[in-house]
């Protein structure tokens, strides 16, 4: 193995073209003078073994993982850390001397997001995850050890809802619609809202005193979210996340502390262009 010329980097996944992890990284390592480079590399079923050996073989410095190889990409690495044990599923890797190390920051993504754009310091409160897929899985175990008090799981298909909820040992519960007028903070895990038809997940819009998130970021705000704007409650879309689990992976990859302006900034010009 020998490597000349820029670091490299990329996202594997089928569709990536539209991923926006290049846009993000490229102006991470342009904000610290890194000489690297990222691609979003289109990746089929089954092409996952190849790729991992090519990342081996160029020395690559670090990859992400989005759809459908989150969980199938495990098999290929030598390790997964306790999260993405946890999760069944990675969405970067990292190299660690010879190793192959799978990890999952999409729920260290949400926490930063809650922490640091949002400013709540304390996530000891009570808080809803609708959804019980990939992104509300992650949410519920990092929210758990975050130390949240109560952590209800609202989902259509029941038991992915006790699946999800069983990550967050003895504060995790399966809830209904019922249980979200009592809570402070609600996610929409769901991919409800990303299509113009769409209405929102649940028929429960959050007010004043609470905050509501929704993971999607394109729309910019979808019919949900801006129903809980207009009903008083603070708004949060899934920009930061992605922002917060790029700026974990990158840290993992390169040892420094991630630009999270120049990312967030990348990520505005990108779904600028794109709208
Ligand atoms: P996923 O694994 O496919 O899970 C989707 C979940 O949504 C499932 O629990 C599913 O319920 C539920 N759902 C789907 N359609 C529904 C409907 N019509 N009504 C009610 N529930 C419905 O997807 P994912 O990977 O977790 O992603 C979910 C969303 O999060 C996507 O919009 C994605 O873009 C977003 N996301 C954002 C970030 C970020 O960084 N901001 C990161 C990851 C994901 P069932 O269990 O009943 O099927």
């Amino acid at each position: 193995m020998s490597h000349h010329g820029p670091a490299f980097a990329a996202v594997i996944g089928d569709p990536v073209a539209h991923s926006l992890s290049p846009a993000i990284h490229n102006a991470a390592f342009a904000a610290l003078g890194i000489d690297a480079r990222f691609e979003a590399i289109t990746v089929p079923v089954g092409g996952v073994p190849a790729v991992v050996h090519r990342m081996r073989d160029e020395g690559w410095i670090g990859m992400s993982v989005t759809m459908p190889h989150k969980e199938t990409v495990v098999a290929e690495l030598d390790a997964t850390t306790p999260i993405a044990t946890r999760l069944g599923a990675v969405n970067c890797v990292c190299p660690e001397d010879d190793r192959l190390v799978g990890d999952n920051t999409d729920g260290a993504g949400v926490v930063w997001a809650l922490r640091h754009h949002l400013g709540i310091a304390d996530l000891g409160t009570s808080i809803a995850v609708i959804g019980a897929g990939g992104a509300a899985r992650a949410c519920v175990a990092a929210l758990g050890d975050a130390g949240a008090a109560d952590l209800v799981v609202v989902n259509r298909t029941p038991e992915r809802a006790h699946e999800a909820a069983a990550l967050a040992p003895g504060v995790g519960r399966v809830g209904s619609i019922e249980d979200l007028p009592d809570m402070r903070i609600v996610i929409n895990a769901t991919p409800v809202g990303m299509q113009p038809t769409d209405g929102p997940p649940v028929g429960f819009v959050p007010g004043e005193g609470v905050v509501a998130m929704d993971l999607i970021y394109h729309p910019a705000e979808t019919p949900w979210l801006a129903r809980a704007r207009a009903n008083g409650a603070v708004a949060c879309n899934g920009v930061p996340m992605l922002v917060g689990q790029a700026a974990a992976a990158f840290e993992r990859w390169t040892g420094v502390d991630a630009p999270v302006a120049a990312m967030t900034a990348a990520v505005a010009t990108a779904l600028g262009r794109s709208s």
